[in-house]
């Protein structure tokens, strides 16, 4: 499938931008080392705070990382998408929400009282959301960090003028392929059934529970995961597990909030809607 109308010449300009977040993901593209000296050779990098001291307000496309989370943020993002030709959200703060928008729970005024204390007044603030919510974007690489397999994939996309759709099923089928043992059978509440997948399973890999930080799947069917894990329902083995380890909906709702709070996570809708 053919991408965004490139606008570019041979060797377009690239830059990278950052918004409220941690960096790693622009971290992790660093780490790209040799492989990053290739990509060089197809594109000139004129802005990059986090690897050189130049900077250029004349790039042709713009990977942004992080989330939007001041009134100033959604006019910087504004204007790099009126000059970038392409704009790619860099990670899940900017694809789909992260940690960031934990802070939605609560007033924004307390949330600046909490952090700045009696200095709260030199300080502004909106409920956080990814750049996604913002602007248009061409192309979206979840994660918390990337993949950077994933990243080099889209990079290749972008320089051919094709598109990318994101991964789309549930982190259990790429942890199944590679036949990692299930979590859940240790009493760890695992999400993978809801979470997209993508990142080749990895953290299931190392015996760890995936905790969601490529975002919900679209159309995740989280009615019946909380079913599945926390009722009375069909698979005899899994309701062994549940018997003996007894998952509830805060110790699900509690891990699912950590990547999915934009838009705002209702599990209490979600239950009783699958009632
Ligand atoms: S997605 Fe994760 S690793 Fe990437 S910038 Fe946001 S918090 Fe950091
Ligand atoms: S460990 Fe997690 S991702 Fe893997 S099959 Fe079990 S629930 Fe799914
Ligand atoms: S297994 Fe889950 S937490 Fe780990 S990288 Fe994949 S989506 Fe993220």
């Amino acid at each position: 499938m053919e991408g965004p109308t490139k606008r570019f010449g041979n060797k377009p300009q690239i830059a990278f931008f950052d918004f409220a977040c941690c960096e790693g993901c622009q971290l992790s593209v660093l780490q790209l080392e040799e492989r990053l000296l290739d990509i060089l050779e197809l594109v000139d990098v004129v802005t990059w705070r986090e690897a050189m001291s130049e900077y250029s307000n004349d790039y042709d496309i713009a990977f942004c990382e992080g989330s939007i989370t001041r009134e100033q943020d959604i006019e910087r993002v504004r204007e790099i998408r009126e000059q970038a030709a392409i704009l790619v959200t860099l990670g899940s703060c900017a694809s789909g929400g992260c940690h960031n928008d934990l802070k939605n729970q609560w007033e924004m005024d307390e949330m600046l009282a909490l952090v700045y204390g009696d200095q709260a007044e030199h300080f502004d603030t909106i409920p956080s959301r990814p750049i996604t919510a913002v602007v248009e974007v061409d192309y979206k690489i979840y994660g918390c960090p990337v993949s950077l397999a994933e990243f080099v994939t889209v990079v290749k996309r972008i320089l051919t003028g094709q598109s990318y759709e994101p991964p789309n099923q549930p982190v259990c089928v790429e942890c199944k392929l590679n036949d990692h043992l299930c979590v859940l059978e240790k009493g760890e509440v695992c999400l993978g059934p809801v979470t997209r997948g993508g990142c080749d399973a990895i953290c299931t890999g190392f015996g760890d529970a995936c905790q969601g930080c490529r975002g919900l799947m679209d159309a995740a069917n989280v009615g019946a995961m909380l079913k599945a894990l926390t009722r009375e329902q069909a698979h005899a083995i899994v309701r062994k597990v549940v018997e003996r380890y007894g998952f509830t909906q805060d110790d699900i709702e509690t891990k699912l909030r950590i990547y999915n709070n934009w838009p705002e996570l209702n599990l209490e809708e979600i239950a009783a809607n699958d009632d």
